[in-house]
């Protein structure tokens, strides 16, 4: 029988050749014949292991230690006899431009209850809404993704997190490259699609020309004898959106969505961030089960007693059931997006186990490019204008209208100053009130914070300032501002690699050759892969080789192999040419 060796994800080649019980040279020599320029001590992962190990000829199997931390799997349904049917969770996707946000909005519209909105605004990453059907009222989950390019991993984390992804596609422009990587990652999360054909107002729109595109894409439309559905809107007018709806209704039936609804919850994490006055805040999107205030919440290596539990429209609940997103603050550090939640019994056993997770933290998946702290912190912030809440008090009638007046001058298209609280006299317990609930800092332009609140400000961590210099104050809120801008996306084009010969695919690794065409390569780095001039893929490259030798850059004219990293498994041909660039997030000030 066949040898089982057990492995992490990686192995160094010593280690490797240890077991296998063969000299180290041997496996390097195979390695080298394969394209990899390895020593003895670098680590290579188990797919290239185990194809090493088949080449050799060698009798032996690798065994994964422990499970790679894949995308967050949704229990979809439930076996229970109790469980219910529940409401769909949806994702919209799509191309930019092509009407996302205007086909949400129009849904949004189109239903009843929107949601009353608490008068907090924040982004919000989920929300629900009620359809009239003709069945009654039925609630549909949306789930919000981030469109900008640099999102994609967030993205395809969106798709994993729903039952059905609604791809829209303006019907006059047709499929394009976020079209596509939409269609891949709900196919790679195993998720039904729906495509909305948007825009068919427009003079130019085709709804043939797009079918056929579809077509190409092995979704063959349904009046064409296949499986796709295909549904005409256009969010300017509303037409078909209901129609849209009924059918994301019909085809969630289809599914046999179904949940128990009591029971302690289980779920996931779908974004967190800090939240003025309430510390660190998650939005969980409930599974199974009913989640309540003063639960013992765990999520990976952080825990919670749920403190308070908010619809995103900012109402506040004393519980939340199966597909429901809920904001809970509680937190005592930020749970990652895309980490299973789950209620424990007390608070004992909530920090035991967090513990725990965090001891094996190693195990645990990261997005690819900037960190996954940092997209998240730049998703909160992208799409809507970001407000500032304050309150604002100051001594006189003449000097508060001044403040509030010289606050405003500092809105920007991204950032806006919000007072939602201002008057005459010191601080009072309505004020902290308004402050905790709203996340606001308190401005006191000549007046103090009365000893007897202090305590209270204290407790709920509260954000007073005191200023007698209005320029001071001012620039205290600048800089509050500053921190709430996006960050900046910076692309930085290297240079350009035709491929020549690909050396070993994997399904995490493409090794390939060629001629450097452009400019200067270097890793790490990011590299768009294009074919015929069309973008098939957009992966990281790990590792440069000029001959034997890895090196860190290589030049204009010269030759060299490169590593590049994949999610997913990537056909790269020869022919093929490699667009090498940087991302990186910098921090704006106003
Ligand atoms: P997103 O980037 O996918 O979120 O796209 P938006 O919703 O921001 O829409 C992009 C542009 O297309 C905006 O100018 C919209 O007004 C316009 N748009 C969206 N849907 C329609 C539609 O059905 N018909 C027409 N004529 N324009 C639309």
């Amino acid at each position: 029988m066949a040898k089982e060796i057990q492995i992490d994800s990686m192995i160094t080649v010593g280690t490797l050749a240890e077991k296998l019980d063969i000299p180290a040279t041997k496996l390097i020599g195979e390695l080298f014949k394969n394209g990899m320029m390895v020593t003895v001590n670098e680590k290579i992962d188990a797919d290239t292991a185990q194809i090493i190990i088949d080449e050799l000829g060698l009798e032996a199997t690798l065994v994964a230690k422990s499970e790679e931390v894949e995308a967050p799997k949704r229990q979809k349904t439930s076996d229970d006899p109790n469980a219910k049917t529940r409401p769909p969770v949806i994702a919209v996707m799509g191309h930019v431009d092509h009407g996302k946000t205007s086909l949400l909005d129009r849904i949004r519209n189109a239903s009843v209850a929107a949601g009353e909105s608490g008068g907090i605004t924040q982004h919000i990453s989920a929300y629900q809404i009620t359809h009239k059907a003709s069945d009654g009222d039925r609630v549909i989950t949306f789930l919000d993704t981030p469109g900008h390019e640099a999102f994609a991993a967030l993205r395809e984390h969106g798709a994993y997190l729903t039952d059905l992804v609604v791809i829209v596609v303006a019907a006059d422009d047709g499929i394009k490259p976020q079209t596509l990587e939409a269609i891949r990652f709900a196919r790679k999360a195993g998720v039904k699609m729906l495509v909305a054909a948007n825009k068919m107002d427009k003079e130019g729109a085709d709804i043939n020309r797009l079918k056929q595109q579809l077509a190409e894409q092995e979704l063959l439309p349904e009046d064409w004898g296949g499986d796709t559905v295909v549904m005409p809107v256009s969010a300017k007018t509303g037409d078909g959106v209901n129609e849209l709806i009924d059918m994301i209704l019909l085809m969630a039936d289809v599914e046999g969505l179904r949940a128990v609804e009591s029971g302690p919850a289980t779920g996931l994490v779908i974004e967190s961030h800090m939240e003025q006055g309430k510390g660190p805040t998650a939005v969980v999107l409930v599974e199974q089960g009913t989640l309540k205030q003063g639960d013992f919440v765990v999520a990976g290596d952080v825990y919670a007693k749920v403190r308070t539990l908010n619809t995103p429209e900012g109402k506040s609940v004393g519980e939340a059931g199966p597909s429901t997103p809920v904001i809970v603050s509680g937190f005592k550090a930020l749970p990652e997006f895309g980490t299973p939640f789950d209620v424990v019994a007390n608070e004992k056993e909530a920090r035991s186990r967090a513990e725990e997770a965090s001891k094996s933290q190693d195990a645990r998946g990261k997005l690819s490019g900037a960190s996954a702290g940092d997209l998240l912190k730049a998703m909160s912030r992208t799409n809507e204008l970001q407000e500032l809440n304050v309150i604002v008090k100051a001594d006189v009638q003449g000097s508060l209208t001044s403040v509030v007046d010289s606050l405003k001058t500092l809105n920007t298209e991204e950032v806006a100053i919000k007072v939602i609280g201002s008057g005459v006299g010191s601080f009072t317990e309505n004020d902290l009130y308004l402050a905790s609930t709203s996340g606001a800092i308190l401005y006191g332009f000549h007046v103090d914070l009365p000893s007897g609140l202090r305590q209270l400000a204290a407790r709920d961590n509260l954000k007073v300032r005191i200023y007698k210099v209005i320029y001071e104050l001012l620039d205290d809120a600048k800089n509050e501002l500053s921190a709430l801008l996006a960050p900046e996306v910076v692309i930085t084009d290297l240079g350009r690699l035709k491929v020549k010969q690909v050396f070993k695919t994997t399904r995490t690794e493409v090794i390939c050759g060629g001629e450097v065409t452009k400019g200067n390569l270097a890793v790490p780095s990011n590299v768009k892969i294009y074919r015929d001039k069309e973008e098939i893929a957009d992966v990281e490259a790990v590792r440069l080789q000029r001959g034997p030798q890895e090196v860190k850059e290589v030049m204009e004219g010269e030759l060299c192999g490169v590593s590049l990293k994949t999610e997913s498994k990537l056909e790269i041909l020869e022919g093929d040419t490699l667009e090498f660039y940087t991302k990186e997030l910098k921090e704006r000030t106003l």
